[in-house]
């Protein structure tokens, strides 16, 4: 069986992590969280990089740090993964619904300003499967209304818009380090933000909020997001090979778009002249014309040996976020159909040239077999 994703561990990853066991720096302080913490803010360019426990706890933290909280109102695309909604969901705030573009799958950037309302405080561009958000009509928006910017750059690492990278565009970049994800640290994450203020208030939050003027005095609800030294020695391992991950990701990619190009009735992902994407997964969309659903086809290259995944469900299909109320007649159409419709392929960093080949055979077997049978 061809996973969908199976992780690459850096070569120091060992080295630096048993240094942390020898050593007994094992907890919440340690001198690989600051060298990874600046290490990774050097990388990206960045005044302040924030360690958490993951993704979902980097965006939430973001949105604390801004000070959003009951009523408020943030602007998301309706797809994504169901993090940048609860994100938001746990500060009392409100998530609002933009459809995505039909080619990019990412947020369509010229729907976001009939949502804002007198409420709306952050707009949170997720840049989705790797290819970064048109970001400066969003940039121009936020200045205009006043609002943040809350990048969810989960799985754009590395990625750039206009030569710039994603998670250094707004007031808060957040990122995952999941074990699918293209630096990891089994689970973590962090925040990236220029701002010294939101810097300060975000490492406040982070740590419980104890009053810097009285520890065990707390002035404000904080949480525990607090990332191990064991796990930013795995970190500081992976950003070592981030370049290289970033090449295998575009090698990856290269190698699909060629032998998968051509396949009526699959949609193969695109890149924009301005944003560069960096294939976290490469996903595809199997279109009516294919002759089989999605579900079969899954079906199809799992009887084969390759493993697959669906796209998300849409946050206008969420039970959870229905129960509240929310979206209630809204539509979003093309957040419907691609998230019917996508799925990804094996696309992780330890993947080879002949797994990629397999995977690439078994999907032109199943469109001789399919295509065009259906009609
Ligand atoms: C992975 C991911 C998250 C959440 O990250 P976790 O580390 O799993 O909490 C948030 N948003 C997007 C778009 C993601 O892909």
């Amino acid at each position: 069986m061809i996973p969908v994703n199976e992780p690459r561990i850096a070569k120091n990853a060992l080295k630096y992590v048993s240094d942390c066991i020898k050593t007994g720096w094992i907890s919440s302080s340690g001198s690989y969280l600051k060298e990874f913490e600046e290490k990774f803010a050097a990388r990206f360019g960045v005044k302040h990089a924030i360690t958490t426990t993951n993704g979902t706890a980097s965006l939430h933290l973001a949105i604390a740090a801004l000070n959003i909280g009951k009523g408020m109102e943030v602007i998301l695309p309706a797809h994504t993964m169901m993090s940048s909604a609860t994100a938001i969901v746990y500060t009392g705030a409100i998530p609002v619904l933009v459809d995505v573009e039909r080619d990019s799958w990412n947020m369509d950037v010229t729907q976001i300003e009939k949502k804002i309302t007198k409420k709306t405080k952050a707009i949170m561009p997720v840049h989705i499967y790797g290819l970064p958000v048109d970001m400066d009509p969003v940039i121009k928006l936020a200045k205009q209304y006043n609002l943040a910017i809350v990048e969810d750059a989960a799985e754009s690492t590395g990625a750039t818009y206009k030569n710039r990278l994603t998670g250094t565009l707004g007031d808060f970049g957040c990122f995952s380090f999941y074990a699918n994800k293209i630096i990891t640290t089994g689970e973590g994450g962090i925040v990236l933000t220029n701002d010294d203020e939101l810097a300060a208030h975000a490492r406040l939050l982070k740590d419980m909020a104890h009053s810097p003027k009285q520890r065990f005095l707390h002035e404000e609800i904080g949480f525990n997001y607090r990332m191990t030294n064991m796990q930013a020695a795995l970190g500081l391992a992976q950003l070592e090979e981030l370049d290289k991950y970033l090449k295998i990701k575009l090698w990856m990619a290269g190698m699909y778009n060629k032998l998968l190009s051509g396949l009526e009735g699959i949609t193969l992902p695109v890149e924009k002249p301005c944003a560069k994407n960096v294939y976290w997964m490469y996903g595809i969309l199997i279109e009516d014309s294919f002759g089989i659903s999605r579900e079969q086809f899954m079906v199809e290259l799992l009887d084969r040996g390759v493993d697959s995944r669906t796209f998300f469900v849409p946050m206008n299909k969420q039970p959870a976020l229905l129960k509240m109320g929310l979206f209630k007649r809204e539509r979003y159409p093309i957040a419907d159909e691609i998230g019917e419709k996508g799925l990804y392929i094996p696309s992780g960093l330890a993947i080879t040239k002949a797994q990629i080949e397999k995977v690439c055979e078994a999907i032109i077997v199943v469109h001789k077999k399919f295509h065009g049978k259906n009609k």
